[in-house]
Parts: C-alpha cells; structure tokens; sequence
C-alpha cells in the first residue's frame, strides 16, 4: 500500500498500537489551519484495517470543514478504534489511548462518537488534557442533543425564510425521520409551534410517545411507513436518523420543497447535491445545521456556558442563509457552496496566521 498517496490530504496520521490493553487505534489530523484538530473517537469492528483507515480520513476531512462552518477555533481530527464496543473496551484501553492523545502535544482534541460513550473518555482525562464531552460530573458540558436540536431549528427557520420568504416554524407540515435524542427535541418544539408532522421511527415507542404528547399541543402527528414519509406531503424534511438518505430513489419521490435536519452524511453521494438544486429542492447542508454539538464542545475550552453555547448555535441561521445566497449568485448547489464558505474561512485565517508563526498549541487547557 502506497500509505503517502492515500493520506496525502492529512497532515499526519497516528497508529496506536498497544497490545497490553487490546488498543489498535488511528489518530487522523486533516488540518489545523484553524487550530488544533478535534474530532471524536469512533469504536466499531471494521473488517479491515484498510476500511479503519479510509473512515478516519474521510471523517476527519469532514471535521475540518464543520469546524470552519462553527467558526470554532479546531482544525480537522478524528479517531477510530478497531473494536467491538460491545465485548473489547475495557478501562486501560481507554488510559492507554488517552496516552497516545496526549503524545501529540495539544495537535489533537477528542470525546465520544459512534461506540463509545462519555463515561470512556473519563478514563482517558487521567492521562491527558485534550478530552471533550464527558460527563457534567467531571465538567464536561453535557448532552450534546440539546444544541444541536436548537441548532437544527435554527436550520430550520433559515431555510424555510430562504424557501417560503418567511422564518415561520409554523403554517408548515414536516415529515421527521429519526424521533431520537435530536429528533424528538425537534419534533416537540414544531408541535408547540402548531405544526403538523409526518413522523417515521423504526422504534414504534418513540412514535407513540410523541403522538401523545402532540395531544397537548394544537399540531398534529401522522405516523407514517418509511415509503410513505419520503411521498409525504410535507414542505419540509428533517433527517434525524440516518446517512445516505438523500438517493436516486428518494430523490424520485420527495415532494417537499426543502430539506433540514440533524443526520450526519445525509447526500449518498456528492452528486445528491447537484440532482436537488436541479429539482429545486432546497438543501440545507448537514454539517452547518447540525454543528450545535460541536459547538458546545468546542466551547468547553472556555469553561461551562450553557448561555454562550446557545447563542453561538444561533449563528447557525445567518451561516445558512449566507450559504443559500452564495449559491443563488453563482448558481450552485447549496452542498457545493457551503464547501466554499468554508474554505473561504480557512484561507482568511491562512492570510492572517501567516504574520506570526505560534505554536498551533491552544492558550487555554481544560479543566486546568
Ligand atoms: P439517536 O440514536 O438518539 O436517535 C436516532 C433515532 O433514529 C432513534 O430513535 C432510532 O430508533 C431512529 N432510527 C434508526 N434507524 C432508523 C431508520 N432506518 N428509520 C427511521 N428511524 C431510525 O441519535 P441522535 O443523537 O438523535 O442523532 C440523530 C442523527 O443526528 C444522527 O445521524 C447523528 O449522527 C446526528 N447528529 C447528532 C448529534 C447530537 O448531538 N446528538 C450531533 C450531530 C449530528
């Protein structure tokens, strides 16, 4: 394998080997133009080392671009641990990969993702500084579903101004796929706002434990298949499950006008992007809408502030609607121009870094 022409895009990337604990790991830095890299720590048993290596490029890749779409201060990063979460983790291997963190020296932040929960990572803040997203016991800053829900709404209003000339939650019908931790928080908010859903969930509980709750509000729930969400006669729909969801067949049927909402990965293919704009369906693209986690992360450097986390997720709306008009100017699809909102922000910062050459290390150090 010609291993320099595969992460030729990466600034470094880090095999942590450490067989006393079970730790296989690799650490990817994309790029720290805007500061250190973060990104979280993903467990799940690949099938290869090949399939771990290309999901933490690709991952990290697209850390560097939400971190610029927050306008946090962290560059690209994310880790992936080859394992199953449910039989290989064990505390030391959590110490060990925190070891490893910590060898890099501030170039790299991390916390929880797929197959690995914050309570991990309390074993790792033994052996190093750079842990996001533990519990608010061991000042962390909580779940993170709260702002990225706020987030989406945000989404939401900006893209239904941009859609509907009006930032109005309600008068509108939304299908919501996905009534999880972000999904349910979103679903409650537009019944309070009088709206009416179309909902799908593969977990028949989280339906009907909204269902009930829309009994307290004017809105009205319709609990629908999964064939019959992507029909629905909505004007907006919100992803909150899963990736890749935005397809040729689903392309086919959809009838809304727009599309918002918290799934990470949402188009199967970049292609997705460029058959929406086509269609005239309005994309709000996934990692600006759904960066309210990232930023509450992000923010913990600063010290716990739930008050500063949720008005910087409000900044959300006016990043959105900068993209959407960016790409009514130049006639591309939202995907592509928030690629290019993104990058215009790294090459300013690029411009004025250039001056002084500091230490990519941060100034502040958690929980010091
Ligand atoms: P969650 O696991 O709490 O909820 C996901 C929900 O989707 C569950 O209720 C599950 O039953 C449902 N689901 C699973 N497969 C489905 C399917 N095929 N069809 C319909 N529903 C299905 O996750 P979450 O934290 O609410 O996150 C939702 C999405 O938002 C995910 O894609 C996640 O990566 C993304 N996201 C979440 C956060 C966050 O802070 N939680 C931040 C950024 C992005």
């Amino acid at each position: 394998m010609d291993m320099f022409s595969h992460i030729s895009e990466h600034e470094q990337v880090v095999f942590c080997n450490d067989p006393s604990t079970g730790l296989k790991a690799i650490i990817a830095i994309h790029n720290t133009t805007l500061g250190p890299a973060l990104g979280g720590c993903r467990m799940r048993p690949y099938a290869s080392f090949e399939e771990a290596l290309f999901d933490v490029l690709r991952l990290s890749k697209g850390m560097t671009y939400k971190c610029a779409a927050a306008d946090v201060d962290f560059g690209g990063g994310k880790a992936v641990i080859i394992g199953d979460p449910s039989k290989d983790k064990n505390p030391e291997m959590f110490r060990s990969f925190g070891q490893f963190v910590d060898s890099l020296n501030g170039r790299f932040y991390t916390g929880t993702d797929m197959g690995t929960t914050p309570e991990d990572f309390v074993h790792a803040i033994k052996e190093t500084n750079c842990i996001v997203g533990v519990p608010e016991t061991y000042g962390g800053s909580g779940d993170s579903s709260v702002p990225t829900s706020l987030g989406v709404i945000y989404g939401i209003q900006a893209t239904n101004e941009a859609a509907f000339g009006s930032k109005e939650l309600s008068g509108k019908t939304y299908s919501i796929q996905g009534l999880g931790k972000v999904g349910m928080k979103v679903a409650e908010r537009l019944l309070s706002e009088g709206c009416e859903l179309f909902v799908y969930d593969i977990n028949h509980q989280a339906v009907e434990s909204l269902a009930e709750k829309a009994k307290c509000f004017d809105g009205k729930v319709k609990a629908v298949s999964e064939a019959e969400l992507y029909q629905a006669p909505a004007d907006v729909f919100v992803p909150c499950a899963l990736g890749g969801i935005i397809n040729d067949d689903t392309i086919e049927v959809l009838k809304v006008k727009a599309i918002a909402g918290s799934a990470n990965n949402q188009l199967l293919e970049t292609k997705h992007g460029d058959l929406l704009f086509e269609k005239g369906i309005l994309y709000a693209p996934d990692y600006i809408v759904n960066a309210g986690g990232l930023i509450q992360v992000a923010d913990e450097l600063y010290g716990p502030n739930k008050d500063r986390v949720l008005q910087k997720t409000a900044t959300i709306y006016s990043s959105l609607l900068e993209i959407y008009r960016y790409s009514e100017s130049y006639g591309i699809p939202t995907s592509k121009a928030a690629d290019k909102f993104c990058e215009a922000r790294m090459e300013a910062r690029k411009k004025r870094s250039s001056f002084f050459s500091h230490s990519k290390r941060p100034k502040w150090d958690i929980r010091n």
